[in-house]
């Protein structure tokens, strides 16, 4: 992770309402103010359900929290007839730093192809957030042995038309969808192979700089007890992190990988 800052990215799913948000983001405050570890070598970032995000904002403003959060999706449109949509100036506007882009389960359950997580990741970006772009294959690839094509593929479709500059500064999150919920995480190894083509690709088409930029996530069944030795692979800077991001004490000792 030379010179990137690690991130570890809660993604709630849909889990908690807006009460239940206020209580967990206060008790990962707590967590995370305790002076016996060094959290702010660490990025932490909680990625709540849409109707969580003003409550999220206001503790995180109102207590000056070293804590961000982001959207687990966004709309390709701007604004208008898009009944059930929510654009990325909206979320803007509540301060998200990130936005979710591409999660299996909604390339999955909704349909999305790269093209349409491309779009979704361009709208983010070009309100001043940055994409967390998931890729990863699934078991039958995975069995075939063919994860790093098929993952590179969604990260060439994924990334399509954006500057060297600005792939430097997005965040890739590598997700092996057998291992999501499931609780068979990857290998330290499986995932540095993943990982590591991800950026070695990224420089190909975008440049050095944009390959040795761009932060890779893991993401798949990542728990406190299993954290340290995904995060001691040299290329992989952070988690994306579902179920263990549910309970405080958990996602902050994903925090304390280190
Ligand atoms: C996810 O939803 O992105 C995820 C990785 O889930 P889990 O940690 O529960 O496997």
């Amino acid at each position: 992770t030379t010179g990137r800052t690690p991130l570890m990215a809660g993604n709630w799913k849909m889990n908690l309402n807006h009460q239940e948000a206020v209580v967990l983001v206060q008790k990962l405050a707590w967590t995370l103010s305790d002076k016996k570890h060094d959290y702010a070598r660490v990025e932490v970032v909680v990625v709540p359900p849409f109707t969580d995000l003003r409550s999220v904002q206001t503790m995180v403003d109102g207590d000056r929290l070293q804590l961000r959060y982001g959207a687990q999706d966004v709309s390709v449109h701007d604004d208008g007839a898009y009944t059930g949509e929510i654009s990325a100036s909206m979320l803007a506007k509540l301060g998200c730093s990130y936005v979710v882009v591409g999660h299996s389960e909604r390339r999955e359950h909704h349909a999305e192809d790269d093209a349409l997580v491309n779009a979704k990741a361009r709208k983010a970006h070009a309100a001043g957030m940055t994409p967390i772009v998931c890729v990863g294959e699934g078991l039958d690839v995975r069995q075939e042995g063919r994860q790093v094509e098929h993952t590179l593929a969604q990260v060439d479709g994924s990334l399509a038309g954006f500057t060297a500059e600005d792939v430097a500064g997005l965040v890739v999150a590598y997700e092996p969808v057998w291992a999501i919920g499931t609780g068979e995480v990857a290998t330290p190894d499986d995932a540095q192979e993943v990982c590591g083509a991800i950026r070695a690709r990224i420089g190909e088409v975008h440049g050095e700089a944009a390959g040795s930029g761009v932060r890779v996530l893991y993401g798949g069944s990542v728990k406190a007890a299993n954290v340290a030795g995904i995060m001691q692979q040299p290329d992989v800077d952070g988690a994306l992190v579902g179920g263990a991001s549910l309970q405080a004490d958990e996602f902050g000792g994903i925090c304390r990988f280190y």
